[in-house]
C-alpha cells in the first residue's frame, strides 16, 4: 500500500475529470471543475487527469495548463458523438474503465447532470450529485450536498470499494488558476474505443439556448432583482431592464407578497438560491434571509437610497441613489446603446 494515498480496490484512486470542450475553449464550468479536481486530488493525495472529446480545441488545451492539468485523454469517437448523450456516456465509461480510474468528476451543468446517471449505470458505480463540499472523515471520503430546497445538508461517505461518479454543484465552482504551474506541459493522448459503439436511441437535433425570461432562477447567468424599494410601476421598469439586458428577474419576499411576480422567482431562504455571474439588487435592504440566497453570486451590484442598508456592505459595488431617478435614465441609456448597436451592426 502506498501510504497516505486514498485507495479503491487496493489501488490508489485515480481521478478522471470530464471537461466539455465543445466550443473549443474552457468555459466557466470547465475552469471550475479543473480547480475542484486538483483540490480533491490534493485532499486524497492521488493523481488526476482529464478526459474530453477530440475536436478543434487547441485553445482549450492550452488554457488547461494553467489549472495544473498534466495529462489529457481525448476520446476519438464517431463524428456525431456530441449529438448523442447515450453514445457520449458509453464512450466516457469505456475510457474510464480502460484507464482504471475509480473516481469520475463532472460539473453539474446540463451536460454533466445528464451524463452522470448514464455513466453510473454503465460503470456500475455509486453516484453522488451536486456536491458542495468534501473531505476525509474516518478514512472515507465524505461528500455533502444540499437537499429539500437547500434547507438541509446531506452527507454520504465513500470508502473506495466501488467506483464513484460525482457531479459538483456549479455554485461552488470557482476557477482558481494555479500560479505554480508552468503552462505548456499538457500531455495529450488520443484514445479510441477498443469495441464498436453504437449510437443511442436519442439524438440532439438542435441546441436552443435557455430564455433568461423563463429559465429557472437557480440557473440564471445575469439577474436583476427587485425589493420593496421598487413600486409596482418601478417593477415594470425592472422587467423592461431585464429584457434589455437579456437577464432574469427575481424578487424579495415582500415584493413577491405584493404580487409582483411568481413564487419561483423569489430569491432567498424561503425562495431559491441563485449563483449568477452578475446580480443587480434594486431597492433591496439585504436582510440575512435574502443574502443567504445570493451570496454565491460572482458579482453583486446594488442600488439603494439608504447608505446604511445592509445590502451595501454585501455588494461588490453599491450605488446610493433613488431608483425613481436612476431607472428611467438607465433604461434610456440601454435603449440608445441598443439603437447604436443595431445601426453599426454591433460595432458600437
Ligand atoms: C423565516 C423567514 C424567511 C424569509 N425568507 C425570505 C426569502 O426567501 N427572501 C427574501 O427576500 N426575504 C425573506 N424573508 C424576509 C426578509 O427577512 C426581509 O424582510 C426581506 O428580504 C426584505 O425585503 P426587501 O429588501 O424587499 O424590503 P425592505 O427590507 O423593506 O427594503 C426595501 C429597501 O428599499 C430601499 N428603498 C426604498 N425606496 C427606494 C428608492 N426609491 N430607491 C432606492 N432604494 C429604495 C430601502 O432603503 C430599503 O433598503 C424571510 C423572513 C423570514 C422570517
Amino acid at each position: 500500500m502506498t501510504t497516505g494515498k486514498f485507495q479503491s480496490a487496493g489501488q490508489p484512486v485515480e481521478i478522471l475529470v470530464f471537461v466539455d470542450l465543445a466550443e473549443g475553449e474552457l468555459d466557466d464550468y470547465g475552469k471550475g471543475i479543473l480547480s475542484e479536481a486538483s483540490r480533491l486530488a490534493k485532499t486524497l493525495a492521488v493523481q488526476w487527469s482529464v478526459l474530453s472529446f477530440a475536436g478543434d480545441q487547441d485553445e482549450g488545451i492550452a488554457q488547461m495548463a494553467a489549472y495544473g492539468v498534466e495529462k489529457l485523454t481525448l476520446i476519438d469517437g464517431p463524428e456525431d458523438t456530441t449529438d448523442s448523450l447515450e453514445l457520449q456516456g458509453r464512450l466516457i465509461a469505456l475510457a474510464v474503465s480502460e484507464k482504471g480510474a475509480s473516481l469520475l468528476l463532472l460539473p453539474h451543468n446540463d451536460l454533466g447532470g445528464s451524463l452522470a446517471p448514464l455513466l453510473a449505470a454503465e460503470l456500475n458505480s455509486a453516484l453522488f450529485t451536486e456536491a458542495i463540499a468534501y473531505g476525509i472523515e474516518e478514512g472515507a471520503l465524505k461528500l455533502t450536498s444540499q437537499i429539500l430546497g437547500n434547507q438541509v445538508a446531506e452527507a454520504k461517505t465513500w470508502d473506495g470499494r466501488m467506483p464513484l461518479v460525482v457531479t459538483v454543484d456549479p455554485r461552488i465552482l470557482s476557477s482558481v488558476v494555479l500560479p505554480s504551474v508552468q503552462p505548456g506541459k499538457v500531455q495529450v493522448e488520443n484514445w479510441q474505443p477498443s469495441v464498436a459503439t453504437v449510437a443511442g436511441r436519442t439524438r440532439i437535433l438542435e441546441r436552443i439556448p435557455a430564455d433568461p425570461q423563463t429559465v429557472d432562477v437557480s440557473e440564471a447567468e445575469v439577474m436583476v432583482s427587485a425589493g420593496l424599494g421598487c413600486s409596482a410601476e418601478g417593477f415594470a421598469q425592472v422587467e423592461e431592464l431585464t429584457r434589455l439586458l437579456n437577464a432574469s428577474v427575481g424578487v424579495t419576499r415582500p415584493a413577491y407578497d405584493l404580487g409582483y411576480t411568481d413564487f419561483e422567482r423569489m430569491v432567498g431562504q424561503t425562495g431559491k438560491t441563485v449563483a449568477p455571474r452578475f446580480y443587480l439588487a434594486l431597492g433591496i435592504s439585504g436582510s440575512m434571509h435574502h443574502i443567504g440566497g445570493i451570496k454565491d453570486s460572482k458579482r453583486i451590484v446594488s442600488v439603494n437610497i439608504d447608505p446604511k442598508a445592509p445590502i451595501i456592505a454585501n455588494s461588490d459595488e453599491a450605488f446610493v441613489a433613488d431608483l425613481r431617478e436612476v431607472m428611467p435614465l438607465l433604461i434610456e441609456r440601454l435603449k440608445s446603446q441598443t439603437r447604436a448597436d443595431e445601426a453599426t451592426g454591433g460595432a458600437a
